[in-house]
């Protein structure tokens, strides 16, 4: 070999080694922390299920207006949902989150305020969760099970102060973040669910959207397409109750 093909030869090696070092460094810092976090537990994204279930989630509200015409469309297809709920709206609108338990549909904590929980101290997290437990208690008589955090966000401190709450952290399926929140059009948010549609889904909406009426319009379509690909509709708890182990799955399956 000559100097000079050598020389190519490890140019070509340490290229294919940067690029595979590379490779590994883009991959997201909370890639790792997502399967770890879902391992023990702690955070469910989407609950692994052989049976045909999804969970309609819709975060912000309770909206006097939007959330009682997301009620009506779910009801036309038998479908029950999480309603991720601000504290501080439910003392506003206490007659919607009664009128959510009464349908049959789950209730979940989404803070008080709705802030960046990425600036606030883990004390101020914890009175923005007790809060919002006591404004739903004092709505419905009961407290949920069931905690989202504003944006998506935690941390170490925010998983273990949710488990010393008894609140299961629930996020949503990466691959349906419908964006609804943007009003990005109702095609864009029907085409978000159908095309990625599969079991154990945790889809994310919101039934608090100012001055956009996308999401009801988006289930019009989207609850009768799944429903005739044999999807039923259920509250996240439930959802959560369909949930099987790889090792269960193949005993399953043969
Ligand atoms: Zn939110």
């Amino acid at each position: 070999m000559t100097k000079r093909k050598l020389g190519a030869v490890l140019a070509v090696v340490l290229t294919a080694t940067l690029l595979s070092t590379s490779a590994t460094a883009s991959t997201p810092s909370w890639a790792k922390a997502r399967s770890y976090y879902e391992e023990r537990g702690d955070i469910v994204w989407e609950v692994p299920t052989s049976e045909k279930y999804i969970a309609f989630t819709f975060d912000d509200g309770p909206d006097p207006n939007k959330t009682p015409e997301i009620l009506k469309v779910l009801e036309q297809y038998q479908a029950k949902a999480t309603f991720f709920v601000v504290g501080e709206r439910v003392e506003r609108f206490p007659e919607i989150v009664r009128m959510e338990l009464a349908k049959g549909h789950e209730l979940g904590n989404h803070s008080y305020q709705h802030p960046a929980f990425n600036r606030l101290a883990l004390s101020s997290v914890s009175k923005q969760l007790d809060l919002t437990q006591e404004a739903i208690f004092e709505a419905t008589g009961t407290k949920p099970v069931l905690f989202r955090p504003p944006g998506g966000y935690y941390n170490e401190g925010i998983v273990e102060l949710s488990k010393s709450s008894s609140l299961q952290m629930i996020l949503w399926s990466w691959h349906q973040d419908t964006k609804d929140w943007a009003a990005p059009g109702v095609s864009a948010i029907v085409s978000k669910v159908l095309d990625n549609a599969r079991n154990g889904d945790i889809i994310l909406m919101h039934d608090y959207v100012y001055n956009s009426t996308q999401t009801v319009e988006a289930l019009k379509e989207i609850l009768p397409e799944l429903k005739n690909r044999g999807y039923s509709f259920v509250t996240v708890s439930e959802l959560l109750t369909h949930k099987v182990t790889p090792d269960h799955h193949i005993k399953v399956n043969h």
